[in-house]
Parts: C-alpha cells; sequence; structure tokens
C-alpha cells in the first residue's frame, strides 16, 4: 500500500493513521492527527501555525527531521485544506 500526504498537514500517512469521516469511515484525504469524526482536530490552526508545530518537531525529534520540515511545508499552500484560502 502506498502512503498518502495528508491534504491538511502535508505529511505522509499510512492506513493506520488514517483520519476518521463523521461515518467512522476512513478518511483518504486526512490523517488522524488532522481529522477525526469529520472534523479538523484544530479547526482554527493557521498555515503559520502548522510551520511552527513543524520546527518544534524537529527540535525535539519527533520524527521529523528538518528536511521533511521543509518539504512539507513547500507543498502546504497546494493542499485541499489550504489552497481555497487567502489568508496565510
Ligand atoms: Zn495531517
Amino acid at each position: 500500500m502506498k502512503p498518502g500526504i495528508c491534504q491538511s498537514c502535508g505529511l505522509p500517512f499510512t492506513d493506520e493513521s488514517k483520519g476518521t469521516n463523521r461515518d467512522q469511515t476512513e478518511s483518504e484525504d486526512y490523517c488522524i492527527n488532522c481529522f477525526q469524526n469529520g472534523n479538523f482536530v484544530e479547526p482554527s490552526l493557521s498555515l503559520r501555525e502548522i510551520e511552527a508545530k513543524y520546527f518544534e518537531k524537529v527540535k525535539k525529534n519527533e520524527g521529523l527531521t528538518l528536511e521533511e520540515a521543509q518539504e512539507a511545508i513547500k507543498i502546504l499552500p497546494t493542499l485541499k485544506r489550504w489552497k481555497i484560502r487567502e489568508d496565510f
């Protein structure tokens, strides 16, 4: 199975870390950290806050390298959750 890219946080996710839809089916677009029971976990999250989170993760060594963080940040504005917004 190929991992997808979460359309909210830009990080790869696997079948085990898929988000959940309102009807408890698995989300094909979002990971479990971003999307649960049909809602975004942090609905008011901004792109800037996500970027800050990445760097926090890198600093704390939570399984994200600086390179991965920069890669994810690059694609963030193209993701489903963000590309319709103009205020980032
Ligand atoms: Zn995500």
